[in-house]
């Protein structure tokens, strides 16, 4: 009895304690399972639904709001938008969440676009958000989200996206492209597979650069000095068997105002021309309302010997620039009846587009006078034209005062505004790209020409206007 109560007693402490850690063992599963069901589900982004508004986020840039009527659940939604215009794109970033590198984490949203030219980027960071770390697995080093046409429909987008080794946190970058004609609502963000005591990093609130007052037209300033234009367009050469259809649309708008204009050419297209191509060229030449330019040979990049990629006229030898300006005479003489006279070296890699030995070039040749500069006067320059007796005139550049607000996108108001900047200046070349520009750009160009018919500007050639210029400092001096 002692024995079979204390048996009993034995077994029935034994089964207390069994069944003790059974449960225990039973409920730490429980938990666990519960944590990783936790840290899968839990949406660790703040705001995600902008029901709070803009906070969490940073949201304004390119005209990036929070509005009602971008709403898919809820009250609010965000809206990027853009229009062609704006040379950063419509934009705004989330909190930086922290992340484990090689721990995949789940990134979906929804979204309705009637275009496309948008899309949501998972950009990874160091420490607090700071830097950005690329993954070397992925194309341009961020894993993307395209957003797709789906009309008034929302639709869902879901990534899954593993952490590079550097990377310490990640954060959502929704972005229009500088050049997109978009409305683009998206809602109901979420950030899964992350601890759900995983603490965001909120980003510093978007502050608007203060809008610049708009520009009053009725009463644009009378220019006291009379104004010089060289519409300097850039890039031609053969399209198909003939020029490009949007050369034809620019010349013959700039015939039917009148307007001086100067086309850039690529001396390669003379190599094997077709008739066509010759007659339209050299029926625009003839009309003494065009000068056609050297713009290069072939306006490839270069890579050096010190292995960085350089423009057509930059960091090669003197012979080698000669020899592409020379064979580049034959053929415009031999196809056109006339040798260049101006000159623009082609761009393309952003460490300039010329060098001391462009200047020797431009100096020996005997048939360049003017020198349709890429850039502001420089020291080099000024030799140049010095060193030359006049024989070469630059004709230099104001980067506030162009057709173009970034390459190939036309833009009047800056136009505008840069133009009211400079009420003292002699001239202004103005170039453009026309075979990139689609309706929406030519139509910008010609707001431009049109106003500066408006202000009296007369369109000049820039080998007769450098003549015009050579007279100005004989008699000066
Ligand atoms: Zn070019």
């Amino acid at each position: 009895m002692r024995r079979s109560s204390f048996d009993q007693m034995a077994r029935s402490s034994w089964m207390r304690r069994f069944a003790q850690s059974l449960f225990l063992v039973l409920l730490s599963l429980l938990v666990s399972s519960h944590s990783v069901m936790a840290a899968d589900k839990t949406n660790v982004l703040p705001n995600p639904g902008f029901e709070d508004g803009k906070s969490g986020w940073s949201i304004g840039e390119g005209d990036s709001d929070v509005l009602a009527e971008s709403a898919r659940t809820g009250k609010m939604g965000l809206r990027i938008t853009n229009d062609r215009t704006k040379p950063r794109g419509s934009n705004a970033t989330s909190a930086s969440i922290p992340v484990t590198p090689g721990k995949p984490v789940t990134v979906s949203f929804w979204a309705r676009t009637a275009n496309t030219g948008a899309a949501v980027y998972v950009m990874y960071a160091g420490e607090n958000g700071k830097g950005y770390v690329k993954d070397p697995a992925i194309k341009n080093g961020y894993p993307m989200l395209t957003l797709n046409k789906s009309g008034t429909e929302w639709k869902q987008y879901t990534k899954v996206v593993t952490p590079p080794d550097k990377a310490r946190t990640l954060k959502l970058w929704v972005h229009t492209w500088s050049t997109a004609m978009i409305d683009a609502d998206l809602d109901d963000f979420e950030i899964t597979g992350l601890p759900a005591d995983t603490k965001p990093i909120l980003p510093n609130a978007y502050v608007a650069k203060p809008k610049p007052k708009p520009i009053d037209f009725d009463n644009i300033p009378k220019r006291e000095k009379p104004l010089a234009i060289v519409i300097k367009l850039d890039d031609l050469k053969m399209h198909r068997k003939t020029q490009h259809p949007r050369w034809t649309r620019v010349v013959d708008y700039l015939n039917s105002k009148g307007v001086k204009g100067t086309m850039g050419m690529l001396a390669n297209s003379l190599e094997n021309p077709t008739p066509e191509y010759i007659q339209w060229v050299k029926k625009q030449h003839e009309s003494g309302n065009w000068e056609i330019w050297f713009h290069g040979w072939d306006h490839a990049t270069h890579v050096a010997d010190d292995g960085k990629k350089y423009n057509e006229f930059n960091h090669r030898t003197f012979e080698e620039q000669k020899a592409r300006l020379d064979k580049s005479q034959k053929l415009c003489y031999e196809h056109l009846g006339f040798h260049f006279t101006s000159f623009g070296p082609p761009g393309g890699v952003g460490n300039g587009s010329q060098d001391a030995n462009t200047h020797r070039m431009m100096i020996e040749d005997p048939y360049m006078t003017a020198w349709i500069y890429p850039q502001p006067m420089d020291k080099i320059g000024k030799e140049t034209m010095e060193k030359s007796n006049n024989k070469i005139i630059i004709l230099d550049r104001v980067w506030s005062v162009g057709i173009e607000a970034s390459v190939g996108r036309p833009h009047f108001e800056r136009f505008v505004r840069g133009y009211l900047k400079y009420p003292d200046r002699d001239y202004f070349t103005l170039q453009g790209h026309p075979v990139m520009w689609d309706d929406y750009s030519f139509e910008q160009f010609t707001k431009i020409v049109e106003f500066l018919i408006d202000q009296g500007a007369t369109f000049v050639l820039p080998s007769a206007y450098a003549q015009t210029l050579k007279e100005k400092h004989a008699s000066a001096q």
